[in-house]
């Protein structure tokens, strides 16, 4: 129940369900630990590196942290090749997300986005209480660039999701830059790379969007500690922008918004190329096996170039979902009524385990779409 005394605004918006809160989830937590497969989380876990790093400065958690993140920024700006002044640091990428928001859109203003995409993105609009152009994914799943153009004549913010969280698609250099050249030049367009790292290993044509901020163009690059780095806990993400957008965040980020161990972590983890092959090469075979795994259900999917892959599992995937729940495997379901599911690629023994346990579920319940009795439909 809603305080009827709060902002009308919040009426049309409920409070962020995260995979591991879902009542699947929360069912499972009586057993066993169950497999991790719903927030595309590193599954070796964070950088030896950032845990040193971290017990190295817990005496210094007293302290309030650096208010500007300097030591984090100045070590992305370098990697980058982007002067220190083109890099934010926030609680996250979803924090960057909502303080972009915050700085950009006015009520009644508007924002394009794709659809099915990242869940935060209708959330913050509405909390702006800004105009949403919502463009359905193309039929193979990806965005929809000439419609997302059309909408975005009349908008203040065009947000790309690539990979697009949750079908696993990506936008190409050139298609990417075809669509900036169409836009026009009073748009901010937000390039959501929270997978980039994984992407880049697996498309050659994959594009690093910090290219167009160094051109000097009005975009701005999102990326994440939480998806390759293994920082999911720490709350830590940055934005790579021209130095007036890094501005207008800066005014609307509130006082010491990155921890201390947040930031530490975070500078440890970028150096540890080591961990970030591994989890790379980890992830690149998990996902050969979950699209193997597609195929021989004969489910549909899409080419993912994420840590996870989405899957259309023919029967409402909220039912799946607890069904793999009751099974010790924790997946993310499409929203109510959708027969897909994503599942993020875990370790060898995890993507086992949701394997044997979806050939259960699909198996046992008569619908045709199990080992035995069906055919292939594409
Ligand atoms: C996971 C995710 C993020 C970021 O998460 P943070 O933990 O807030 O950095 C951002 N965008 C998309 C599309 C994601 O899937």
């Amino acid at each position: 129940m809603l305080d009827p005394l709060a902002r009308r605004a919040l009426q049309r918006l409920s409070a962020y369900v995260a995979g591991r809160n879902s009542p699947a989830a929360r069912a499972a937590r009586e057993g066993p630990p169950p497999v991790q497969l719903a927030s595309n989380e590193n599954p070796l876990g964070p950088s030896p590196l950032a845990l040193e790093a971290l017990a190295r400065t817990a005496g210094e958690w007293g302290r309030y942290p650096d208010d500007h993140c300097s030591a984090l920024r100045d070590a992305l700006a370098a990697q980058l090749r982007v002067p220190f002044e083109c890099v934010a640091v926030g609680a996250g990428s979803t924090a960057l997300l909502k303080s972009l928001a915050e700085a950009y859109l006015d009520p009644q203003q508007t924002v394009v986005y794709p659809w099915p995409s990242f869940p935060l993105y209708p959330w913050i609009a509405r909390l702006q209480e800004a105009q949403e152009v919502q463009v359905p994914l193309d039929p193979k799943g990806r965005h929809d660039l000439p419609q997302m153009a059309e909408g975005a004549a009349a908008a203040r913010v065009v947000v790309v999701c690539n990979p697009n969280n949750p079908t696993g698609t990506y936008v190409s250099d050139a298609e990417l830059r075809a669509f900036l050249d169409r836009l026009p030049g009073d748009v901010l367009v937000v390039l959501d790379e929270a997978y980039a790292e994984f992407a880049r290993d697996a498309a050659a044509d994959y594009p690093d969007g910090t290219r167009w901020v160094r051109e000097g163009r009005r975009v701005a690059v999102l990326r994440s500690f939480s998806k390759a780095y293994g920082l999911a806990g720490l709350r830590v993400g940055y934005l790579v922008a021209p130095p007036e957008v890094v501005e207008a965040v800066a005014r609307v980020q509130e006082p010491f918004h990155v921890s201390a161990p947040a930031q530490v972590a975070a500078l440890a983890a970028l150096q540890d190329r080591v961990h970030l092959a591994r989890t790379l090469a980890v992830v690149a075979e998990g996902r050969r096996r979950l699209q193997a795994l597609a195929r021989r259900l004969s489910l549909r999917t899409y080419p993912s170039v994420a840590n996870f892959v989405w899957l259309d599992v023919g029967r409402p995937a909220g039912e799946v979902g607890g069904e793999l729940a009751r099974r010790g495997v924790l997946v993310r379901p499409g929203p109510a009524g959708s027969t897909w599911l994503r599942v993020s690629v875990g370790t060898p023994e995890e993507v086992r385990r949701f394997e044997e346990a979806l050939e259960e579920v699909l198996g046992g319940c008569g619908n045709g779409r199990g080992r035995r009795g069906h055919r292939r439909t594409s």
